[in-house]
This record gives structure tokens, sequence and C-alpha cells, in this order.
């Protein structure tokens, strides 16, 4: 037996260069959502936005997604 599971290097320092975006679920509800980013450095400006048929949006400043379930 010649073959060794020869354990190639895996690069395993692949950083993941942008934030996970966090998946806020509201409450179905609701017609619109607010958000400032939360504390600290992620803080942003107060801002609304409306789903407008969506199931989901997409907070422009801090990338967080709310959606409706
Ligand atoms: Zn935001």
């Amino acid at each position: 037996m010649t073959s060794s599971a020869s354990s190639a290097p895996v690069s395993a320092d692949q950083h993941l260069s942008e934030r996970t975006p966090d998946v806020i679920a509201v409450d179905p509800h609701c017609s619109g959502v607010k958000c400032d980013g939360g504390d600290g450095a992620l803080g942003h400006p107060v801002v609304y936005y409306v789903f407008d048929g969506c199931d989901h949006v997409e907070c422009k400043y801090c990338d967080r997604i709310f959606v409706r379930r």
C-alpha cells in the first residue's frame, strides 16, 4: 500500500473580509422597520425602511436584512 492519505495543505486562513449580514426577523404585520445600526461602531443615523410589497429589506448602512416572518 503506497497510497497514503496525504493531507494537502488547505489554506484555512480564508478570512471572510465582508461582514456576515445579520438577518433580523420582524413581525409579519409590520409595514416597515427602523434601523439605527445598534450599539457601538456599527451605529448609524436612524433610517426607516418600508417593505413595499417585499418580504425583506436590507439596510444600506449596516447591511442588516430585515425579514418579515
Ligand atoms: Zn442599519
